[in-house]
């Protein structure tokens, strides 16, 4: 493994491998492929996608040259629309459920026509929305990714003061730091939050919440801190601080660091977190980039596709996912499973690592195959993509909300915790989902705390009451 960046392939290869694979939509093509649309009655797309975004009606207004109208349309329903454009699995929800789907046929390109009018009104500095007279209330955020950034701008709508705590030096969340490069940038997903900023929602990065204020801990190991490199300079709040200056909190904390394999060997140089690794990819930060020939990444779920598909474009030159179950158990979706295929990774299906080999360095991986044997693989790379931990201490200690057996927050259908003035929502909820399903959640959540603020029920595009 290299201290340092040493790739065989040279920055501009690398950039070049990192384009997007699904590239924008040139105007006529998006004109071409609007007027493909049957503008169905009870759009079937439309109950397919979380955030129920009114599709027909925003590919009509692309066919009809209203290209500020068409994003109006979609941000209304998803206030991170321009990203959900790009990394929303469009294959199992909205061109999953289009009826030009057939065999013969491919479905309308929604993510593409998405990403084309949602780009064309960032780009040109649109601002959508505008925010409501102040009400009196203020609310407090802590987190800034899908969710985060979805309740802000509807609660701005509403006239709310708001502020959002993130633990990182730039704000979005996963949207910023955990999306593979060739997805979407960190630039793309900066140029959507502006949007929100434009709606006067203040945001406080490098800043984490906490129970006390006290001196920053100096106990924590190297290998731990190393998936942490964008919160070491964060300032410290107290979450006393937060439940005096805000009459509600919204908890979008997302989900804590990569879950650890527990075998010999973890400690050793080389071992790294999937989501660490693409957040150094995404800096930008050549020399802190780890590089490995052999590269193995253990999981196979989409952060993992992320992590083999990375590393290969960053010139690794055999790169293996090695994982416990069959291919059909994979929880990745198919799509992504193609892409990496088609980058030429090599899979270990039914391998369990049972210790890494090495001197400081990682330098192998012992497995155990389907037949039960054990062997070595080269590796001086070593990935661990096995879901995230829930920050079950951060709940409970801190902000003192209750969980239930999986570690995830608890919530009623106002999307308040077992604490009336904590309202929670996205990953920390459902346990890792889709960046979708946790801006509805925001969005759910800003009706909540609206109802509890005000006693008014609301409903904002896309969310059918129950009531
Ligand atoms: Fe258009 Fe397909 Fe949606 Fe029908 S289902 S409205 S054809 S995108």
């Amino acid at each position: 493994m290299a201290d340092g960046f040493c790739s065989p392939l040279d920055i501009t290869q690398i950039e070049k491998n990192f384009a997007a694979i699904d590239p924008a939509m040139t105007a006529a093509e998006a004109a071409v492929e609007a007027n493909r649309c049957l503008y169905c009655y009870d759009a079937p797309c439309i109950h397919a996608c979380p955030t129920q975004i009114d599709v027909p009606t925003f590919i009509k207004k692309i066919a009809t040259g209203n290209l500020t109208g068409s994003a109006r349309t979609i941000f209304d329903a998803n206030p991170i629309g321009a990203t959900c454009a790009r990394v929303c699995p469009v294959e199992v929800l909205c061109e999953g459920a289009c009826v030009e789907k057939t065999l013969l046929q491919k479905p309308i390109e929604i993510g593409r026509l998405q990403r084309y009018a949602t780009d064309d009104a960032i780009k040109n500095g649109k601002q959508l929305f505008t925010a409501a007279e102040a009400n009196g209330k203020s609310v407090g955020i802590i987190g800034s990714g899908p969710a985060g950034l979805s309740c802000a701008m509807y609660l701005a709508r509403l006239g709310y003061a708001v502020t959002i705590y993130d633990k990182n030096e730039k704000p979005g969340g996963l949207n910023t730091y955990g999306m593979a490069e060739y997805k979407m940038t960190q630039a793309e997903s900066l140029a959507e939050i502006a949007q929100i900023e434009g709606l006067g929602v203040q945001f406080r990065t490098s800043t984490v919440v906490v129970k006390e204020i006290q001196q920053p801990d100096q106990s924590r190991g190297g290998a731990e801190n190393e998936a942490e490199s964008n919160v070491r300079k964060s300032t410290p709040v107290s979450i006393r601080e937060l439940r005096e200056t805000h009459d509600a909190i919204f908890l979008a904390s997302g989900l804590g660091k990569t879950n650890r394999l527990n075998i010999e060997g973890e400690e050793l140089k080389g071992v790294i977190d999937a989501l660490a690794f693409i957040e150094q990819v995404k800096t930008r930060d050549w020399k802190a980039v780890p590089l490995g020939r052999n590269v193995v990444v253990i999981g196979a779920g989409n952060t993992a596709i992320d992590a083999v598909t990375q590393a290969k474009r960053l010139g690794a030159e055999r790169v293996t996912l090695v994982y416990r179950r069959t291919e059909k158990d994979a929880p990745a979706y198919e799509y992504e499973m193609d892409l990496a295929k088609k980058d030429g990774i090599e899979f270990l299906w039914q391998t369990v690592p049972t210790a890494i080999g090495g001197h400081g360095c990682v330098m192998s991986l012992r497995v155990k195959g389907p037949g039960g044997g054990e062997y070595k693989i080269p590796c001086d790379l070593l990935i661990r993509a096995i879901g995230q931990r829930k920050t079950w201490d951060f709940f409970t200690e801190v902000c003192e909300v209750a969980i239930d057996e999986k570690g995830r927050v608890i919530v009623n259908e106002l999307m308040q915790t077992s604490d009336p003035q904590i309202f929670a929502g996205g990953d920390c909820v459902n346990g890792g989902a889709e960046a979708v399903d946790a801006a509805q959640m925001g969005k759910r959540a800003a009706a909540g705390i609206h109802f509890q603020l005000f006693g008014k029920r609301v409903e904002f595009a896309g969310m059918v009451s129950k009531q």
